[in-house]
């Protein structure tokens, strides 16, 4: 068995006071940590940023598996804080492959002299709070510590892989990889009999660039989803210079919809116009790019009921009508969850590659996987016989990466524990008994940059006002900790998101505690509660 994973050593946990010391140190050179870095060097802090990995970029680091790309709009995603950046750096698709984002933020550490600040293949293990002194003590996995007195969990929601606990995986005599550790030399899957394991976002980028490659191939699903066409492409020089004439335009319309993104919901309902009308629309939004048909589309299509149903069904005959054998078709077309209930993946050409002789489509529903054997996966019905397996089977999200750092708090009680039945923040920010500990993690959804900015624009100016106030701990107010989490399990009880056995919830992981992890607000919302705390001199905050 061969594969890329790395297990990181443990340590030990003994505090060393003269270890160097920092204002901040933020864990993950990520879009967050690195725009984080970048802001409060601004402010004259000192900052370390500690990364697992080898470069920089996070996710756009790690998922070098072929077909991996964005579903955002490049030119909305990228950092908006330079104009003289937004005016330099050229977008060359309208939605960018991880090649040219991990290129677009090596550009950011380089331009902005961030690499002097980070500290690269530093895996960080423990992060102890000293209560005499109000600081963080970092444990890195190699022995080093550093200390601070405020930590940044910039570790990401997505950074966590998940790999089902399958028996027998260490006896599979080919190579196994999972798509988030990607090696950065590739693999090679040229006429090899290679099996994919998950068909989320991940596995429908994958599964399509890797078809015409491989010998043959074998796709182990679970969920069918919703997917819908990308229609991705390059950028023009006109389309450039009309993108980089109308940032600020973008960037007002992205920081007024729920999500961050360009598209607006029409205020229509479905049901209010008639059938025709409604179908014109959908039919003209399908041959839009990206999440356009989503979130341009009905308001009501995005929430539980009639109009839901209708557009999934329009979206189920999509997919019949691109895969030639209609009982292939009927495993791949999704009956189990409603329409938007996880994000929608976005495909280009991933129906047809079900009408190639040599893929073949197992529907683990119906027959689990079983094990990993010496030579393949062997299901309940029957066994396949592998080169290759990649594992497409996500992400523990959210609290997975923080859950892989010992985190203890006041009296010693790890954030582990305290998370067990789901997260317990304010505002997804703090948490009661880790002051001075921002898990801004949790906090940011959609699309990405556009939500993450302003929160850590947020958060900076929030250790300027603690430091600037000469107090040196800040931390929720356990009330203030139990009406947003109270908030979170209940508004979140009524969104799309929390209908489907996702990520979101959760509930990919086996054990793992039900609950919304992240906002029920829309991002508007969200920004609209943090500037009144901060107003209000951090409401529902302990500053001492
Ligand atoms: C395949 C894929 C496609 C995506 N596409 C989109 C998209 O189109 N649009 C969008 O908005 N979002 C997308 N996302 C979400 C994406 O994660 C965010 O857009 C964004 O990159 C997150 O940035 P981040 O800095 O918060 O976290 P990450 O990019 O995940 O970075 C976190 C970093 O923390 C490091 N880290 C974690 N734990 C430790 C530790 N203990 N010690 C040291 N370092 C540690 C990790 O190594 C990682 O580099 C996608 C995610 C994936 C996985």
């Amino acid at each position: 068995m061969t594969s890329p994973l790395q297990q990181a050593p443990t340590v030990g946990t003994a505090m060393d006071t003269t270890a160097e010391q920092f204002d901040v140190i933020i864990i993950g050179a990520g879009v967050t940590g690195l725009y984080a870095l970048h802001r409060l060097r601004e402010r004259g802090f000192s900052v370390r940023i500690f990364e697992s990995g080898d470069g920089v970029g996070g996710t756009w680091y790690w998922n070098r598996y072929p077909g991996a790309r964005f579903d955002s709009e490049s030119y909305t995603y990228g950092y908006s804080f330079s104009q003289e950046l937004l005016q330099e750096w050229e977008w060359q698709e309208h939605y960018a492959g991880q090649p040219e984002t991990e290129r677009y933020l090596n550009y950011v550490a380089d331009k902005f002299d961030l690499r002097r600040d980070i500290s690269l293949r530093s895996h960080v293990h423990s992060v102890v709070f000293d209560e005499s002194a109000n600081a963080w003590q970092v444990f890195l996995a190699d022995g080093r510590q550093a200390r601070a007195r405020f930590v940044i969990t910039a570790v990401g929601s997505l950074s966590a892989y998940y790999i089902p606990d399958f028996e027998g995986l260490d006896s599979f005599q080919g190579t196994w990889c999972h798509t988030g550790r990607w090696p950065a030399a590739g693999m090679d899957l040229a006429g090899k009999r290679v099996g994919v394991i998950g068909t989320g976002a991940t596995g429908v980028q994958l599964i399509t660039a890797i078809a015409p490659e491989v010998g043959h191939l074998t796709v182990f699903q679970r969920t069918a989803n919703y997917c819908a066409p990308l229609r991705n492409g390059p950028i023009d020089p006109e389309t450039q210079r009309q993108i980089k004439a109308s940032y600020p335009e973008i960037f007002q319309k992205c920081s007024e919809t729920a999500g961050s993104f360009i598209h607006q919901f029409d205020p229509r309902s479905a049901m209010s116009v008639s059938p025709e009308e409604r179908l014109e629309q959908y039919e003209r939004l399908w041959t839009e790019p990206g999440f356009k048909k989503w979130l341009s589309n009905f308001y009501d299509v995005m929430l539980p009921g009639e109009a839901n149903e209708d557009y999934a069904a329009f979206v189920r005959q999509k997919i019949r009508e691109r895969v030639k054998d209609p009982v292939i078709a009927e495993k791949l077309v999704p009956k189990d969850h409603m329409f938007g209930s996880k994000r929608l993946p976005c495909e280009s050409g991933y129906y047809e590659v079900f009408n190639q002789d040599n893929v073949e489509l197992v529907d683990v529903r119906e027959a689990p996987i079983e094990r990993i054997t010496p030579t393949g996966v062997k299901t309940k019905a029957a066994e396949y016989a592998l080169d290759v397996i990649i594992f497409a089977t996500g992400y523990d999200a959210v609290t997975g990466p923080l859950n892989r750092i010992e985190i203890r708090g006041e009296g010693g009680q790890t954030l582990k524990d305290k998370f067990a039945e789901g997260p317990r923040t304010y505002m997804g920010i703090q948490s009661v008994g880790f002051p001075n500990l921002f898990t801004i993690n949790a906090a940011s959804v959609g699309n990405f940059v556009r939500a993450a900015e302003p929160l850590v624009d947020w958060v900076c100016e929030c250790i300027g006002y603690v430091r600037a106030h000469q107090m040196t701990r800040i931390a929720p107010a356990p009330e203030a900790e139990a009406a947003w989490t109270q908030h979170v399990a209940e508004a979140g009880a009524k969104i799309l998101r929390t209908q489907a056995n996702s990520w979101f919830v959760g509930a990919n992981i086996p054990g793992k505690a039900r609950f919304l992890l992240t906002s029920p607000d829309s991002a508007p919302v969200m920004r609209a509660k943090r500037a009144e705390v901060a107003a209000k001199g951090y409401a529902g905050f302990i500053l001492q």
